[in-house]
């Protein structure tokens, strides 16, 4: 079986250098906050061009801060792109706030700008209290922030961005991480910048944010965490996480370009096949997932007969937010978001990893065609 992520031709490389770093904090005992945080914090905002890296427990964790730094409270409203990982919005409503979904890009799967605009006229109509959007860089393309971002600011509104799949690409040479006004990130171990656990980050321009935020880390704390000014959670990042990332951020620029070349296989050998990603002009996709759209009539037998020729392959995201059991109460810019609707319908993941050989890609090229030309005969 072809792995769908390998994270084993990586780690090879940087084993003896993780062994060490485990080694040294094994010895210096500081398993919460030891210094390697603040390294890494260091590193992560001099990558991304942001003033400040606040790193934290999970990329969930990471919107719920940057939400209750932006003063988001109970009532509020916050626009969300109904395609994207359930997190997005579930920070919104975990804080007793209303996500409000819009539609996505049939191209570039993120956050489409009509629909931003329709969803804020729909909600201000309803004399909705909106306080800002969310944008998500879905399987790792960043979303087209100029158009959104215009369009939020004219209408007073801040945008988080949730880089949590695409930290690293770029978008007209700004780098994901500091293309919101808040931005923020996961190190879950699939991203394509990921820890051996659970871990994220949130980033800010404003030194009084940054202040808040540090607090907000540790329970609202004031002058330490017995004395609580606000309220916050338990939200750091291991230590030992940090040692992870550490060993890992030097190889990422690397692994961002290995990525392309695998995707740039893939798109020239499943020409004609299927429907393969597109790259909005002056952006580098890190590539968290390579995302192409077959017929809803045949994916399931596609998937199936991978699967069975031992290619595993994922569905990212079956079910669109606004369709979820949990968030189909929630209001959104029209009854029906078709694209999200039809990309659930379309969409399926082929393996993708920066140390994927190119004979196993020819492979899984391979017998996708087999699979597809079969099933276009057999329909
Ligand atoms: C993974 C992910 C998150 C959440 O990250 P966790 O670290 O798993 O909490 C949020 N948003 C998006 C778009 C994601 O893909």
């Amino acid at each position: 079986m072809i792995p769908f992520i390998d994270l084993k031709a990586q780690q090879a490389r940087i084993r003896p250098a993780l062994d060490k770093r485990f080694s040294d904090i094994l010895n210096h005992g500081a398993y919460i906050m030891g210094p390697e945080v603040s390294e890494i914090e260091t590193i992560l905002s001099d990558y991304c061009g942001s003033k400040h890296t606040l790193s934290c427990s999970n990329g969930t964790d990471a919107l719920i801060l940057a939400l209750m730094v932006k003063g988001i409270q109970a009532g509020d409203v916050v626009i969300v792109p109904a395609y994207t990982f359930v997190a997005t919005a579930e920070a919104v409503a975990v804080l007793g706030a209303i996500p409000f979904f819009v539609d996505v890009d049939p191209h570039t799967f993120n956050m489409c700008p009509q629909s931003l605009d329709e969803g804020i006229r729909a909600a201000r109509a309803q004399n909705l209290p909106l306080r800002g959007i969310i944008t998500v860089g879905l399987f790792g393309q960043t979303a087209d922030m100029d158009p959104l971002t215009q369009i939020a600011h004219a209408h007073d509104l801040w945008v988080l961005d949730d880089a949590a799949q695409d930290f690293g690409a770029t978008y007209k040479g700004r780098v994901a991480g500091n293309l919101g006004d808040i931005s923020t990130t996961s190190f879950f171990p699939a991203k394509p910048m990921g820890c051996y656990g659970d871990g994220g980050a949130v980033f800010t321009n404003s030194d009084a944010e940054f202040e808040i935020l540090k607090s907000m880390r540790v329970h609202g704390q004031g002058t330490d965490k017995y004395d609580n000014v606000r309220l916050g959670m338990t939200g750091r990042l291991d230590t030992l996480q940090a040692a992870v990332l550490l060993e890992k951020m030097p190889l990422f620029d690397e692994e961002i370009d290995m990525r392309q070349v695998v995707a740039a296989r893939y798109t020239q050998g499943l020409e004609g096949l299927c429907e393969t990603p597109f790259v909005l002009d002056e952006c580098v996709s890190t590539w968290a997932q390579y995302t192409i759209k077959v017929a809803p009539t045949q994916r399931a037998t596609i998937v199936s007969d991978l699967k069975e020729a031992g290619i595993p392959s994922m569905i990212y995201y079956a079910i669109p937010l606004h369709l979820q059991k949990a968030y189909c109460h929630y209001p959104r810019a029209r009854e029906s978001l078709a694209t999200s609707e039809m990309l659930s319908q379309q969409c399926m993941s082929l393996p993708m990893h920066p140390y994927l050989e190119a004979t196993q890609q020819d492979a899984i090229i391979n017998e996708f065609s087999k699979i597809v030309e079969k099933s276009a005969k057999a329909a």
